[in-house]
């Protein structure tokens, strides 16, 4: 990150870099108190990946909100719900000016602040936070408002005296190192009195203009902990804390004093470490970096439920950022996110990691995914159609017919219905996946039946009304069905034309679920990772996933995270 930094690094090469000023801040409306904004940046394709012609696989929908396609199903995507929302073409200039330079002020007011890049490795945290000559990033930007500011209300005849410290640590597989002095070793969080936290030993270098930051923070950014992961060469694998302290003293009585703290931090990757080949020390590094984060995640979850217990001492980050996340600080992260298809799972795993609320909105993300949708089914096997035997043992003798060649009204098993190919082609893509995903769910409870008989009673009434239950949804949803056929068999009636014309092999479109109809407001959930993992390593593969009202699982493996 640091080595291709020169001294005059981010010196007035972007047009809008100096531009920036503190007092044009303040028509912003303050946020209430504790909670976390957060802020989701979506980067542009990089590496010539848009010219290859990969269509991205989020994207915004206005100033705070974006969409993506859900993996469950893809006849529905996923909006999310953000503070702000900066899409591919966002600058750098609309990135702070949008979402840091209004929290600034406060410092000056003896308030703490904290800008988080969260995000998976290579989707642009470093980008946000540090930048390039050409493209100067949140610190640099910060930096040079702040001191300006501070030259200003510092300055002689004022009725304060303003200076500023800058620190800059990482944190490490849980072990806090100083950047400035790398021989210290690991460093101790401590909380005074007033509930301040401090890290004694720590080295605090006064700077009183751009290039005194530089002259400390390029070295020292030189000594940061990086190591390579196939994910990416350069991956940071340690949260690189930059901490900038404005001390105030009052020249007059009654020599009052404040002090303001910012910090800086670019986060390490959010990646799953199972998904990036590491092993031994890089596993190991990929551990304490997830549970450090998934910590974070805790924190800012609990701030914006307003919890009464915020789990800060988890972890070292969130220990250190206890005066700064919450309470009367303002907090800000921007989770960064990649088009890429490769970083999917990454990006809906950042998405819920930062979401407060998203949304499910029926309308499947491309053309391209609806169409794949319809035909999908007809790829699966006899087998996965008709479902183990259990199953339709357990739901009575008239589903033994299975193959028969003409189903007749008379119940039937969902399998039965979906068995003739040109049924499955002609039929509603939804209704036929929750059929297909209620038949696959009975099976596997049927199978299990057998073992239910050794169950005790409780256990196997519920089991059993459940089957009950699912066995109504099937009855209500092949009833959907009927309709449905029975609605072009009219059209087709109607219009005998239009059945001359038509190829079997191409698929009518019958009448789905309205587009734009939304369900109600959903909380974030987590991914079932096993599945999502299974799912990326066949691309083709089907998942479905049964949606239970009213339950929602929470799976979280080892080494991964997420929070709903
Ligand atoms: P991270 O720090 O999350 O690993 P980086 O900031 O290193 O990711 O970004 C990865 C690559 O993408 C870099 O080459 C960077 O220059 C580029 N990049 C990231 N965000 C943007 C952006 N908003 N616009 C243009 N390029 C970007
Ligand atoms: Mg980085």
């Amino acid at each position: 990150m640091a080595s291709s930094l020169k001294a005059d690094f981010w010196r007035q090469r972007d047009p809008g870099a100096g531009r920036c000023r503190l007092s044009k801040v303040g028509a912003g409306r303050r946020p209430p108190p504790a909670r976390v904004r957060v802020a989701v940046r979506l980067r542009p394709f990089v590496d010539g990946t848009a010219a290859a012609g990969e269509p991205p696989c989020v994207r915004g929908l206005d100033s705070c909100s974006l969409e993506i396609a859900n993996w469950r199903n893809h006849q529905e995507t996923l909006k999310y719900q953000f503070d702000a929302f900066y899409g591919e073409r966002s600058s750098q200039q609309d990135v702070y000016a949008g979402s840091v330079q209004p929290i600034l002020r406060h410092l000056l007011e003896g308030q703490n602040a904290s800008v988080l890049a969260y995000g998976p490795t290579g989707a642009g945290k470093t980008h946000t936070m540090l930048g390039s000559p050409e493209q100067p990033g949140v610190i640099p930007r910060a930096l040079m408002d702040l001191l300006q500011l501070t030259r200003e209300e510092g300055g002689e005849g004022r009725p304060w005296a303003l200076s500023v410290t800058m620190s800059y640590l990482e944190i490490y597989q849980e072990k806090v190192l100083d950047l400035l002095d790398p021989a210290s070793g690991d460093l101790v969080i401590r909380e005074d009195c007033r509930g301040n936290i401090l890290i004694p030993g720590l080295t605090q270098k006064p700077i009183t203009s751009f290039a005194d930051f530089e002259r400390h923070f390029l070295p020292a950014s030189r000594n940061r902990t990086v190591g390579a992961t196939r994910l990416n060469q350069r991956s940071s694998r340690s949260h690189a804390v930059l901490l900038v302290k404005v001390d105030q003293r009052e020249r007059l009585a009654p020599f009052r004093q404040r002090e303001g703290k910012l910090y800086l931090i670019d986060l390490a990757g959010s990646e799953d470490n199972r998904r990036t080949g590491n092993k031994g020390l890089r596993l190991k590094e990929s551990g304490a970096i997830n549970s450090s984060l998934f910590v974070l995640g805790k924190v800012v979850d609990a701030l914006n439920q307003g919890l009464p217990r915020v789990p800060y001492r988890d972890s070292k980050l969130t220990r250190l950022l206890q005066d700064s996340l919450g309470g009367s600080a303002h907090s800000i992260l921007i989770a960064n996110i990649a088009p890429e298809r490769r970083f999917y799972l990454d990006t809906v795993s950042a998405l819920n990691f930062a979401a407060r609320s998203k949304e499910v909105i029926n309308r499947p993300f491309t053309n391209e995914s609806l169409q794949l949708r319809v035909l999908a089914p007809i790829k699966l096997s006899q087998k996965e159609l008709v479902g183990p035997s259990e199953a339709k043992r357990a739901r009575g003798p008239e589903e033994e017919e299975i193959g028969s060649p003409e189903p007749t009204a008379a119940p039937a098993s969902a399998s039965q219905k979906l068995s003739p190919l040109q049924k499955l082609s002609s039929m509603d893509p939804a209704v036929l996946e929750r059929l297909l995903s209620l038949d696959r769910l009975l099976g596997s409870q049927g199978s299990q039946g057998t073992h239910g008989l050794n169950t005790p009673r409780r256990e196997r009434m519920v089991l059993m009304k459940t089957m009950e239950e699912k066995d109504l949804e099937i009855e209500r949803l092949k009833m959907k069905q009927k309709e449905l056929e029975a609605k072009v068999l009219a059209q087709e009636a109607a219009d005998p034309k239009d059945k001359e014309n038509s190829s079997p092999a191409v698929l009518r479109p019958l009448a789905r679920r309205t587009a734009t109809v939304a369900k109600p407001l959903k909380k974030a959930v987590v991914m079932p990772l096993q599945l999502i993992q299974e799912q990326a390593a066949s691309p083709n593969a089907e998942i479905h996933i049964l949606k239970k009202k009213g339950r929602k699982r929470k799976v979280r493996a080892a080494g991964g995270f997420g929070y709903t």
